[in-house]
């Protein structure tokens, strides 16, 4: 009776267990045992130079693209989205209300008359800043004279709020 596939596929193996492997195994004790005694087989193995170049090569990669990483700043953790708002100064142009209050808005914004929060009309105006001795930095409605804004308390030329 001829050998079937299977016991052709039985005897290799058998002939890989009992020819191969040991003979590998003994390859490698040989290697072990020798660079044991003589660490410098170890390095002369091409296996592990080449191996060890590589692994030293990818290392020296990933440090050299961490360190250039690292030279760029990172945006801060707690970096606000760049402002696209401003902050305005507005009074209420009621005589009997008066309340001066902030708002943001888009930079640019001119859409005034804003409603007071205090009188709930449509009165609110962009106030400027007077720093006349007698307003000493209030915030302040321009009035116009001759062309020019002035403070609508003192007369002075009123000075943007910054
Ligand atoms: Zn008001
Ligand atoms: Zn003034």
């Amino acid at each position: 009776m001829p050998p079937s596939q299977n016991n052709r596929l039985v005897a290799l193996i058998l002939l890989l267990k009992d020819e191969w492997l040991p003979a590998q195994r003994n390859r490698f004790n040989e290697w072990f045992n020798g660079c044991r005694e003589e660490p410098i087989l170890f390095w002369e193995t091409p296996k592990v130079r080449y191996g060890t170049y590589t692994v030293g090569g990818i290392t020296a990669l990933w440090l050299i693209t961490w360190l250039v990483g690292s030279f760029v700043p990172a945006p801060p953790k707690n970096a606000r989205p760049r402002a696209t708002t401003a902050s305005y100064h507005v009074t209420c142009d009621r005589n009997d209300c008066g309340h001066h209050f902030l708002i943001d808005r888009k930079f640019g914004f001119d859409d005034f008359p804003v409603v007071c929060p205090k009188c709930h009309k449509e009165t609110g105006r962009q106030s400027m800043r007077c720093l006349s001795s007698q307003c000493k930095g209030k915030y302040v409605l321009p009035a116009e004279r001759d062309g020019k804004k002035v403070c609508s308390e003192c007369g002075a030329a009123a000075r943007v709020a910054g």
